[in-house]
């Protein structure tokens, strides 16, 4: 039996959670800005830890992918972690940013801030800055901090913004799951 309750989004940036079985699938989620770069130490990433850097570092790791913005289904019973491309209500698709950031767990309430619930990476994409960070490798070259850029995101294909859809015109989430190269 699936059950899609209440989305169970986790983040910041929360990812967007429902439990569902295998069965019914056969059936059938403040990013840097250009310029950013020039306003932080050069390289702060390789020389603090996460629990070291400031809000304003901590915020500009996000790459602006979108990707924990988009629901993820559950299985119940073994954990299993499965991506689908619907995006959270809150999720300016086009721009991959949340469009009520500061009061985004008001508004939703299972997003989860993820400076508080640092343990939660195993449901973070595998190119996510913080993930790439927490376990010991460097930034890729497409991410903003690199690039000077925050269309290089977009350009190496790796947002969700050719593809995700909105929650509104979704009924079930199972027919949307997605498989993705990170
Ligand atoms: S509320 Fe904002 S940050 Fe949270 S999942 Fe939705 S779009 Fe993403
Ligand atoms: S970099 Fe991580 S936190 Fe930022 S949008 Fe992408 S998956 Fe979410």
């Amino acid at each position: 039996m699936v059950e899609l309750e209440p989305p169970l989004c986790q983040q910041r940036i929360a990812p967007v959670i429902a439990l569902y079985d295998e069965a019914h699938l056969n059936d059938s989620r403040n990013f840097p800005q250009d310029g950013a770069k020039s306003q932080l130490n050069k390289a702060f990433w390789r020389e603090k830890t996460l629990a070291q850097m400031s809000e304003q570092e901590w915020e500009s790791l996000c790459d602006g992918c979108g990707k924990c913005c988009l629901y993820k289904l559950e299985d119940e019973d073994t954990g299993e972690i499965l991506y689908t491309g619907v995006a959270c209500k809150l999720l300016d698709i086009e721009r991959c940013r949340c469009t009520h950031y500061r009061q985004r767990c008001d508004l939703v309430p299972e997003c989860l801030d993820l400076r508080r619930g640092f343990d939660q990476f195993r449901w973070l994409p595998a190119t996510c800055a913080y993930r790439l960070l927490a376990q010991g490798e460097d930034l890729r070259a497409w991410h903003p901090l690199i690039s000077g850029r925050a269309e290089s995101v977009h350009e190496a294909g790796v947002s969700v913004r050719s593809f995700a859809i909105p929650e509104s015109q979704v009924k079930d989430l199972t027919d949307h799951v997605i498989e993705w190269l990170d």
